[in-house]
């Protein structure tokens, strides 16, 4: 295996000083009370293990997140597990319902730890294309690629890369044809806060038929601008999170604790994730209409904090080198680092698209677009 395109792009932004829109990161800092309330967990001396599943004020803030938004009553107790991050939270899965020989259908393009993981499961991937261009899922190849060995479907909306959005037919879709089956639903819903006028977020846990047999994924690095403390959580029926907690246990038995406690005193204030579509959709539209001057051709930005732009029309000849190199080139010469779509296909697939983070402070984005304005 090769290292993460993150890792890369990173470490390439930082040798040549470009400003870094590749790794999905923000760079400004949190809500100053977030700190204040992690910081005084730990004067309060909450600072041993907490309890395997995740602190229970922070099960209880986050089923009752849940409840509010999407609908449906998760018990803290026995349907809530906190994790550190989302990545930790989908291998944990894997690990936990995936045995040797299993299918696993992922959608291609699609985040870069999911396969990996299902091959460390000893599962077996089967990769099915989002629809080119749109992204949108395609329901007949969804239906095809099932068979009696799939044992679970992941899917992830918004979307990373492309920023595509479900719609709630497509949620509806997707529990029609999984109601006959006992296929499990692994949902990455880490950018579920980050969705954008008129759209809404459909959440797994919204539909019955969806919620009985999924794990539904959440971070709180993306929520709540702190990436880099990597915790999460995993809202699922009690059966399947017995079976999750049972490799949980072993794998990394609990998170940091006073961040833990921290999280639920902030959560008593739902404001800071109601206003976060406004907020990231300034920023998408700043961005968007700094590039709309140039020759990069946006996609929809329905959700999450990247936008995806198709480079064919540039006019500089390093267009034709193929999305990764050209990346490199960009960050190199241009010094503005992105991330090529390729990276996230099991067979490279190239369709001259790149990704931008746009969740960056201002002047980081004015940065960029004027660097990006040359091309
Ligand atoms: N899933 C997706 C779609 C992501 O973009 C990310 C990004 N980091 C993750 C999972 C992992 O999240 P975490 O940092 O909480 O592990
Ligand atoms: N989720 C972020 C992205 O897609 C970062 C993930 C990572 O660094 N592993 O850019």
């Amino acid at each position: 295996m090769g290292t993460t395109i993150f890792s890369v792009m990173s470490a390439l932004a930082a040798q040549t000083g470009a400003v870094n829109l590749g790794q999905g990161f923000p760079d400004f800092e949190c809500d100053p009370s977030l700190l204040d309330h992690v910081t005084q967990a730990m004067q309060d001396g909450l600072n041993q293990y907490p309890p395997m599943p995740g602190a229970a004020p922070l099960r209880e803030a986050v089923s009752k997140k849940i409840e509010s938004m999407y609908g449906r009553l998760y018990d803290p107790q026995t349907e809530i597990t906190v994790t550190a991050g989302a990545t930790q939270a989908i291998l944990t899965i894997m690990l936990a319902v995936v045995h040797p020989g299993d299918e696993v259908i992922v959608l291609d393009p699609c985040y870069d730890s999911y396969v990996p993981n299902v091959a460390m499961a000893g599962g077996v991937v089967v990769r099915v294309p989002l629809t080119p261009g749109s992204f949108r899922p395609d329901f007949d190849k969804i239906q095809t690629a099932i068979t009696p060995r799939t044992r679970a479907i992941l899917i992830n909306s918004p979307h990373n890369p492309s920023g595509m959005v479900w719609r709630h037919e497509e949620m509806l879709r997707l529990q029609e044809i999984l109601a006959p089956t006992q296929i499990l639903l692994i949902s990455d819903e880490v950018y579920e806060h980050m969705v954008y006028a008129p759209l809404q977020h459909h959440s797994a846990s919204s539909y019955a038929g969806l919620a009985a047999r999924a794990f539904v994924v959440s971070s709180f690095g993306k929520t709540f601008h702190v990436t880099g403390w990597k915790v999460g959580t995993v809202a699922a029926p009690a059966a399947l999170t017995t079976e999750f907690r049972k490799v949980h246990q072993f794998n990394v038995f609990t998170v940091n604790t006073p961040v833990q406690h921290g999280l639920a005193k902030y959560m008593g204030d739902p404001r800071p994730y109601l206003d976060l579509p406004l907020f990231y959709q300034r920023k998408r539209d700043l961005f968007r209409e700094g590039l709309s001057s140039t020759k990069f051709k946006m996609l929809p930005g329905e959700g999450t904090y990247f936008q995806c732009v198709d480079i064919s029309e540039l006019s500089v000849p390093e267009k034709n080198l193929g999305e990764a190199k050209f990346c490199q080139w960009l960050t190199t010469e241009v010094g503005v680092a992105a991330i090529p779509m390729s990276a996230f296909y099991g067979d490279g697939f190239d369709q001259n698209v790149i990704r931008f983070c746009f969740a960056k402070q201002d002047q980081t984005l004015q940065a960029a677009l004027s660097r990006l304005s040359k091309l």
